[in-house]
């Protein structure tokens, strides 16, 4: 059985946050017991990430299970993202573990098992024989070693290090200038999804996607459990952004592979690209990577890093992650405590709200988008203490917080999928209620969970937000205007 926040416990108000943008942690060694998942979460992590490139499921399954732990103490619905780890190129092995290529040397990829050395190691990835053509690049470890191809054949490349240096066993290969042949999905990758929806997984990453197929792909094998979270980090999908998004639940900027796959300085435009093309869909996008790297040695950040997670607030993002920071590193609480503060003060200046709007999201013309501008345009016009929005799916309140509201969202929902998976939207503080049956029942609640959960007081205006009936997905077609009259609790029926 799938646990729940507990609604009783002396906490059922859970942690209530002012901010609008999410932090998704990934954990590791570092942060995955039940006591630094606690500390984590109260310090300002909404989502957690399980990153499937590394340990085993066995470590995964505990993982998990503790998130769901605190999660019930907390009363705070969480969500979990299971990230695959795709089809991620490696070399072969060197005789010595590792060999010395000189800038300017030639060096032969091939299909030959045997240990490498300083003029050539195994590919063991018969599909990139055949399609890598001259003058095409190969990154290794990162891109710290640039080779180019000079001479393909059947069963051997021949390359010039561009840039050489030390090359070690089984190192990643990058190779941004193809498209490559490999399934979207491992065998690796298909028993893990097998494992990440078994586990209950909210969202399911996935790493190196190429092509909309890849995304479709994977969306049958999850069988309808789960969101995607597609993420972008080959230059392929960045071409056919528009399709992937379309069948994605969510979209990453997994800027540590994209600044591989192409030049650091290209990412920050593709950064704000991407961005601006999920938002204008209304699913949520993280900004992934390097956030605060240098915090997974230092207690304090770089002022570049700073700048950076602030510039992805002012972007209007739903999330920002941490990787290394919080799984691996020394000051996981810290590094979570950082990027709220940093968050908070974006979200603070009084020129935020004018930023966050420079990305253009007009409504759809739709009965569900003209209500959610409506919201936004009275929360602009009277003083309203929040928006409350009754969804199912979700899609309602997706498309509230697509037009970044200037009151804060309380999303009340009986599904509790629903409300995991809004942990990674923007501005969404997530309650869950039983079925709603009728309008009045609808009001009182929201009522009644407003005053509760701190959105007001007596004499508030709230905005109601719903699609009736109820239990239909994307049928929004409700706005009401509420206020309080302060003893709602008290007439609880
Ligand atoms: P990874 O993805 O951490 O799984 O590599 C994120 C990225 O590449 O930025
Ligand atoms: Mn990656």
């Amino acid at each position: 059985m799938v646990s729940t926040p507990n609604r009783r416990s002396p906490h059922h108000r859970g942690i209530k946050r002012t901010r609008k943008v999410k932090i998704l942690a990934t954990l590791g060694p570092a942060s995955r017991d039940q006591e630094t998942i606690a500390k984590l979460l109260k310090a300002g992590a909404d989502a957690f990430r399980v990153n499937m490139s590394h340990g085993d499921h066995e470590t995964h399954r505990e993982t998990i299970a503790n998130i769901r732990e605190v999660e019930k103490d907390l009363a705070r619905p969480v969500a979990v993202l299971c990230d695959l780890q795709g089809p991620k190129l490696r070399v072969g092995t060197f005789a010595e573990g590792k060999a010395f290529i000189r800038h300017g040397a030639h060096f032969t990829l091939d299909r030959d098992p045997t240990p490498g050395d300083e003029n050539r190691v195994c590919l063991p990835h018969p599909e990139l024989f055949g399609i890598l053509q001259k003058g095409q690049r190969l990154l290794i470890d990162d891109g710290k070693l640039r080779f180019v191809v000079i001479k393909p054949e059947a069963d051997k490349i021949l390359c010039t290090a561009e840039v050489g240096g030390q090359i070690s066993d089984r190192k990643g290969v990058n190779v941004p200038d193809a498209i490559v042949p490999v399934p979207a999905l491992t065998d690796k990758d298909r028993r893990d999804l097998a494992f990440a929806v078994e586990q209950g997984a909210d969202w399911i990453g996935l790493s190196f996607v190429q092509r909309p197929e890849d995304v479709a792909e994977a969306r049958r094998l999850m069988g309808g459990y789960g969101a995607l979270m597609a993420k972008i980090e080959k230059p392929a999908a960045v071409e056919s952004l528009e399709e992937i998004i379309e069948l994605s639940d969510g979209i990453m900027v997994a800027r540590g592979d994209l600044g591989v796959e192409l030049l650091p300085e290209e990412v920050p435009p593709i950064q704000k690209h991407i961005i601006e093309k999920t938002r204008a869909s209304g699913k949520p996008v993280v900004v992934a990577t390097q956030m605060l790297e240098s915090m997974i040695v230092s207690p304090t950040p770089t002022r570049a890093e700073v700048s950076d997670v602030a510039n992805a607030v002012y972007d209007g993002a739903d999330a920002v992650m941490l990787s290394a920071e919080t799984a691996a590193g020394q000051w996981p609480v810290e590094a979570v405590t950082i990027m709220d503060r940093i968050a908070a003060k974006v979200e603070g200046d009084s020129t935020y709200r004018e930023r966050i709007h420079l990305a253009a999201t007009p409504p759809d013309a739709t009965t569900a988008d003209a209500i959610s501008a409506s919201c936004a345009t009275i929360a602009d016009t009277l003083p309203i203490e929040g928006i409350i929005v009754f969804t199912g799916s979700g899609i309602s309140a997706r498309r509230v917080a697509r037009e970044r509201p200037a009151a804060p969202m309380l999303v009340l929902t009986p599904s509790i999928n629903t409300a995991r998976r809004a942990a990674l939207l923007w501005g969404a503080h997530t309650v869950l209620t039983k079925d709603i049956g009728s309008f009045e029942e609808m009001i009182g609640k929201g009522k009644r969970m407003a005053l509760r959960h701190g959105f007001g007081a007596a004499g508030s205006r709230l905005v109601a937000v719903a699609g009736v009936p109820f239990g239909v997905p994307g049928s929004t077609n409700l706005l009401h205007v509420v206020t309080l009259t302060g003893d709602e609790l008290a007439t609880r029926k």
